[in-house]
C-alpha cells in the first residue's frame, strides 16, 4: 500500500507546515503575472489559516485543496495595478477579486454587514514572499473536493493525511468558525444576548 504521503494536499504543505513568526506583522501578496503584478499589501497577521477543499477558493494548478486565510479588512490595500483585478463572482457572498491576467485570487471581500464574516478579508499566504504567516490550523470543506473531481474513494487517504499534518479534517469550517457564525446568528435574533 502507497504510504498517505504519496497524496498530495498543496505544495506549501506538503512536505511539512512551516510554523509562523511571532511579532510577523504582515507583508505583500504579489499575483503570478510576469509583467506588472498586481501587489496587495496587508499590515496584519494572517487568521484561521487553513486548507480549503470548496470549488470556489483559488488554488494552485494540481492542488486539491487551497490555503486560506482571513486578515482584518482594513489592513489590506491594493498597492499596485489594481486595474488588473476583477470579481469573479459579483453574486458570492465573498467577492473574490483575480487578476485578469494570470486569474489568481489576490483577496475575497465580504460586502453584506450582516455576514458571520463581514470585516474580514481572505487571502492566500503563499503568494506572498515574505515568510512568518500564521500556517495552516485545521482543513475545511474536505468533503467537497469530490465536487472538485477527486476520487471519493480516496477520502480516507485525503482525511489520513491531513491528520498525519496536523490539518484536521472537518467537512465544514472548523468548531470554533461554526460556533462563531451560529453566535451570529443567535444574536441578530435576540436569542443570544448581544
Ligand atoms: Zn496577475
Ligand atoms: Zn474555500
Amino acid at each position: 500500500m502507497a504510504g498517505s504521503s504519496a497524496i498530495s494536499i498543496h505544495p506549501s504543505v506538503d512536505n511539512g507546515i512551516r510554523m509562523g513568526a511571532k511579532d510577523f506583522a504582515g507583508g505583500t501578496l504579489v499575483c503570478k503575472c510576469a509583467q506588472n503584478p498586481v501587489k496587495v499589501t496587508v499590515k496584519s497577521q494572517s487568521a484561521y489559516n487553513h486548507a480549503c477543499g470548496c470549488t470556489k477558493c483559488w488554488k494552485p494548478k494540481g492542488a486539491q485543496f487551497a490555503v486560506v486565510a482571513v486578515v482584518p479588512r482594513d489592513k489590506l490595500s491594493v498597492t499596485a495595478n489594481a486595474d488588473k483585478l476583477a470579481v469573479v463572482d459579483q453574486a458570492a457572498a465573498i467577492h473574490r477579486y483575480a487578476c485578469k491576467g494570470c486569474g489568481v485570487h489576490m483577496y475575497g471581500r465580504i460586502e453584506n454587514t450582516k455576514h458571520p464574516f463581514y470585516g474580514f478579508d481572505f487571502i492566500h499566504t503563499e503568494l506572498s514572499p515574505d515568510a512568518g504567516w500564521s500556517p495552516p490550523g485545521f482543513a475545511a470543506f474536505v468533503s467537497s473536493i469530490i465536487e472538485g473531481g477527486a476520487d471519493p474513494a480516496k477520502q480516507d487517504s485525503v482525511r489520513g493525511r491531513l491528520r498525519e499534518l496536523g490539518l484536521e479534517p472537518y467537512d465544514c469550517l472548523s468548531p470554533p468558525l461554526m460556533d462563531a457564525i451560529a453566535t451570529h446568528i443567535a444574536k441578530a435574533s435576540g436569542v443570544l444576548k448581544a
